[in-house]
């Protein structure tokens, strides 16, 4: 059935890059097999996720959306996937995203934008559109994104699903190809909280093959869920309310938010003071990162190599120049630039600093409050094309979800209303770090 909406909806909403019939056939086959003599059965038994084409698949191509990748096939799987796997899932695909997760449009991928199911002359969001897109659609029930700065809930957002940014080390980053290491997190997109809750416990877990992966036991996320948390207090920072605001996606925040009070929770105001400069922060850590992760693409180890005749140097310039789309160059000479001797303590150690601050202040609001709530985007979806030359404008649409990840701690995006033109507007739950629990409950209070 998914097979089927997938080539049914896909010329519109192009959310995958890699549909392989037969290999998904075959996975189902052997779930079936399995079945039948009786073995017992993972969580998720025969259901198909789609996986964002940043996370490696054994035997199938992975682009990250960038020509630089051209042609490569990972000979292992991602720990995620081999989570899904070790589950029984059945892996339907490979979703189109920004190149190297560098956007929030998906309209940066070299191959296609997706479009975004509620109205297809919009964009899903991003980096992680395909994903959302492919949930949004029915042509998968669930999938996997990656969210460096807001990349999987803005797009849930946008698409009016369930999309979690986990605690940085909650999820394993092996097999997942780096945008910025400190700040990426794997996360699932589901169409409700319980089948969240259900992804974060095959996804999360210690793995050793990632230096920054956290050994700490994982809750039963599912059996707590349907508890409500009683006088839950819920903060409410200023900063997320201010300019740049739309209108009709504050109302029905702040309408989710009086819902919540009349569930028995309280709400508490509470300030994020160093939240206005943590886009500019994001802006530098994450190209500084990236400069130095993209390094490794030279065109001698993987994927695209210049077919012009040139020295060594030149081959390796020719091939990124090539290969690489105009907002990855872009990203990759800010943060050469943030780093390079004379600049590095003015920008770099200037922004690891009111990293530390963004932190402390999420640290002094969680003294007051079990749960940080308000917009997950300035706006609802916005119209392809409407910001993709602008990408001042692009990058301020992670306004409310960068210092999530500059801080480490864990975020939801789950649907709280739509726009009087039916576009899905979307509630941003936060939590102290390895909080899932909690928030997935404060989550699941609202449905
Ligand atoms: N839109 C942000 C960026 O372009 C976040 C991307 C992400 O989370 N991968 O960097």
């Amino acid at each position: 059935a998914f097979l089927a909406a997938v080539r049914d909806r896909e010329p519109k909403l192009k959310s995958f890059m890699t549909v392989d019939e037969a290999d998904v056939r075959k996975q189902a086959a052997a779930v079936d097999a399995k079945r039948a003599a009786g073995q017992p059965l993972g969580k998720l038994a025969g259901v198909p996720v789609a996986v964002k084409d940043v996370l490696c698949t054994k035997g199938m191509r992975t682009t990250c959306s960038s020509k630089i990748l051209d042609g490569f096939v990972p000979p292992y799987d991602a720990h995620v996937v081999e989570r899904l796997r070790a589950e029984d899932a059945v892996i339907l695909g490979k979703t189109n995203m920004d190149e190297f997760a560098m956007g929030s449009s998906t309209e940066n991928s070299a191959y296609q934008t997706s479009r975004n199911p509620w109205d297809v002359s919009r964009i899903p969001g991003g980096s992680s559109g395909g994903s959302a897109a492919a949930v949004a659609g029915c042509q998968a029930p669930l999938s996997l994104g990656t969210d460096t700065g807001g990349s999987i809930r803005q797009p849930a957002a946008l698409c009016g699903i369930v999309g979690i940014k986990p605690t940085y080390g909650r999820v394993s980053r092996y097999g997942l190809i780096a945008f910025a290491s400190s700040l990426d997190q794997v996360g699932p997109f589901t169409h409700d909280v319980t089948d969240c809750a259900l992804m974060m416990e095959v996804v999360s877990g210690h793995d050793g093959r990632d230096s920054t992966s956290i050994d700490t036991p994982v809750p039963a996320y599912t059996k707590t869920l349907n508890d409500p948390i009683a006088g839950l207090r819920i903060g409410v920072p200023k900063e997320f309310f201010g300019e740049g605001l739309d209108s009709e996606v504050e109302g029905a925040v702040r309408a989710a938010l009086m819902e919540y009070e009349k569930r028995g929770a309280k709400l508490v105001d509470v300030s994020l003071p160093h939240s206005p400069y943590a886009l500019a922060a994001y802006y530098i850590v994450a190209p500084a990162e990236a400069s130095s992760n993209l390094a490794r693409f030279d065109g001698m180890h993987y994927g695209h190599r210049t077919k012009e005749k040139a020295d060594l140097i030149a081959t390796y310039s020719k091939s990124r120049g090539e290969g690489f789309g105009p907002e990855v160059q872009r990203r990759i000479m800010i943060g050469t630039y943030v780093l390079s001797s004379g600049y590095k303590d003015a920008y770099y150690v200037k922004a690891l600093k009111v990293r530390r601050l963004v932190k402390k202040d999420y640290d002094e609001a969680f003294e007051k409050c079990d749960v940080v709530m308000g917009p997950t985007t300035p706006t609802a979806a916005f119209k392809a094309g409407e910001k993709s030359g602008d990408p001042l404008a692009m990058y301020l649409s992670d306004v409310y979800t960068v210092s999530c990840n500059l801080a480490g701690i864990p975020g939801v995006s789950i649907p709280c209303g739509f726009t009087k033109d039916k576009l899905p507007i979307g509630l941003q739950l936060l939590c102290p770090p390895f909080e899932e629990e909690r928030m997935l409950r404060a989550a699941r209070m609202y449905e």
